[in-house]
């Protein structure tokens, strides 16, 4: 189900989880700033999530709130995670889901990361 992406932060939501190591994830990488681990329901050949360990609940709350270091260090664990998955040279796509028009489900903000193959439109038109 859709969240808004805004209200308070809910510690029990499932990345917040993760991130406490209470249930187990695949992981690609981690620094200070930032956990990346395999989407447990991939939509492309690569599907990685990228999410900053501090509590934000959106792209929103991260962008408004989160500290300059904890921004660039995330910002570059991004980019950091798209050159170990080897993504650099063909590219990849970045999507964070905010709130309910983007069917954004978990709400702790996260940088998906496709690649592996061509990625076809970048909006789903019906
Ligand atoms: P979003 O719709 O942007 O909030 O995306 C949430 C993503 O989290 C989806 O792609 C899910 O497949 C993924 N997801 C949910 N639970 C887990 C989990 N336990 N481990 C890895 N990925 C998950």
């Amino acid at each position: 189900m859709a969240v808004s992406g805004r209200g308070p932060y809910d510690p029990q939501n499932v990345f917040a989880k993760i991130l406490r190591g209470e249930i187990p994830c695949r992981k690609v990488y981690e620094n200070d700033y930032a956990l990346a681990f395999q989407d447990i329901a991939p939509q492309a050949p690569v599907h990685v999530l990228v999410i900053p360990k501090g509590p934000y609940v959106s792209f929103a709350d991260f962008s408004q709130t989160a500290g300059d270091a904890e921004i660039a260090g995330f910002t570059r664990a991004v980019g950091h995670v798209a050159g170990l998955l080897g993504l650099d040279e063909d590219g990849y796509r970045l999507l964070a889901n905010m709130g309910v028009a983007a069917g954004q489900e978990v709400p702790h903000f996260h940088v998906h990361l496709f690649g592996g193959a061509a990625l076809g439109p970048m909006l789903h038109r019906s």
